[in-house]
């Protein structure tokens, strides 16, 4: 990287929220960010859940600081989630936050922030099918993480073996899972549970997602009103109908399995409920349903509550897992250390803040810019007009 004679400042606070254990950079991104030239600043403590002790951070050239020291100075706030207005309105024109900002179910506070002159950039909003783009692509290494979590709290919440044992006290027969969605998180979990000794059945509406879950040696299953491709690569949102269908066919096969993860997701929309509430009525006793879909807005599981876990009266145990990844912190802050540092390294080519509209990952992950809201699909659903394309954003002096 090129940035040597750059003087800015990177801060990283604590994240706000009680269930998030990760941290926005962990040591070895900050010494990279260091050795490039950045000043890093971390507040006290901000790692040690991920098991990131302050010393590794001065070791990597980090200055330790207080929150209100790193709001006052920091010129690029390294974050998970949007922080809290206690922080952001600390936040002086100029400055930018870069993280999993959820622009889109937080546009008030995104026009507050443009109105404030915050450059708001937002992981979420990658083209990720751009090779360049891969080093920067949050919701990847976090789905990876969570896919992985999730086999390994199945595989803890279920009362048999996972691989086929034969012993000379019996033989416990293989589990069976259905991992529904496979996307990123999905095929982690495949992988996952396959190397425990499960028998893995994968289930998507994409039918181009049958050769990635044969080669990890697992069934396929799709449903008879798949059709589901979307626009770059995720799923389509399905009709109501087609969803009472796929609900319908769900509800006969799944009965057969004893684990199902599930990781459906429909980019800006509410995750599809997939196992509906008569379903979780038929399903066995002691099958482990895993929702990697739980959010405050539904999930693919019927009743499942991000962060719980619930028993239903016939003995199915439902864990809402919305936010697995943060359950894997040092894992999971260690490749979103290298994603900030991969959109910082983006957004810096020359020692200063440098927004290219014309760039097509700066066109997408940039939210906000110089006092206005520049993502397209973030003004269409603030009903703002498109800026025109030729419009220059304003640079931003650092
Ligand atoms: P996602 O989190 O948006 O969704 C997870 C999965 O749920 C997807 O596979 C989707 O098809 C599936 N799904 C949605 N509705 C469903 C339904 N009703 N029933 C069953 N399954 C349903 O997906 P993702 O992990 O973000 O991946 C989305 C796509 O992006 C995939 O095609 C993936 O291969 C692709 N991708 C490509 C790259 C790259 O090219 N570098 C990187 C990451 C992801």
């Amino acid at each position: 990287m090129s940035n040597s004679g750059t003087s800015l400042t990177i801060g990283v606070l604590s994240e706000q929220n009680s269930r998030e254990h990760r941290v926005a950079l962990d040591p070895s991104a900050t010494k990279h960010l260091v050795h490039s030239g950045f000043a890093v600043l971390v507040e006290a403590g901000c790692g040690s859940e991920a098991s990131f002790t302050d010393a590794s951070y001065l070791a990597a050239g980090a200055t330790l600081a207080t929150a209100a020291e790193i709001i006052d100075t920091c010129d690029v706030l390294a974050s998970l989630a949007l922080p809290s207005t206690d922080v952001t309105d600390g936040l002086a024109a100029g400055r930018t936050v870069i993280g999993l900002l959820d622009p889109l179910n937080n546009l008030s506070r995104v026009t507050a922030l443009a109105n404030q002159g915050v450059t708001l950039v937002a992981l979420e909003l990658l083209p990720r099918t751009l090779s360049r783009a891969q080093s920067m692509d949050a919701l990847s290494s976090q789905s990876s993480a969570a896919g992985y979590r999730a086999a390994i709290v199945a595989a803890a919440k279920f009362g048999r073996y996972l691989p086929m044992m034969i012993t000379a006290s019996g033989t416990a027969t293989p589990a069976k899972v259905i991992v529904i969605g496979t996307g990123v998180a999905g095929l982690q979990a495949i992988a996952t549970t396959k190397r425990l000794g499960a028998v893995v059945t994968g289930y998507d509406v994409r039918e181009v997602s049958r050769t990635e879950v044969e080669s990890l040696g697992a069934k396929f299953l799709t449903s008879s009103v798949a059709a589901g491709a979307g626009e770059g690569g995720y799923a389509r949102p399905m009709t109501a109908a087609e969803q009472a269908i796929q609900q319908q066919e769900l509800a006969d096969a799944l009965v057969n399995f004893d684990i199902i993860i599930t990781t459906a997701k429909v980019p800006g929309r509410t995750p599809p409920l997939l196992v509906s509430a008569d379903t979780l009525t038929e399903l066995k006793h002691g099958t482990v349903c895993i929702d990697l879909g739980a959010s405050d807005k539904g999930g693919n599981v019927f009743g499942s509550i991000d962060g719980e876990t619930s028993t239903t009266a016939n003995g199915v145990i439902v864990v809402g897992g919305g936010n697995l990844a943060a359950d894997l912190p040092a894992s999971s802050s260690l490749m979103y250390g290298r994603n900030i540092t991969a959109v910082i390294e983006a957004l810096v080519p020359a020692g200063t803040i440098a927004i290219d509209p014309a760039d097509e990952i700066h066109k997408a992950i940039v939210v906000s810019h110089a006092g206005d809201v520049t993502n397209a699909a973030v003004r269409t659903a603030l009903n703002l007009e498109p800026l025109g394309s030729t419009e220059p954003l304003k640079a931003q002096a650092n």
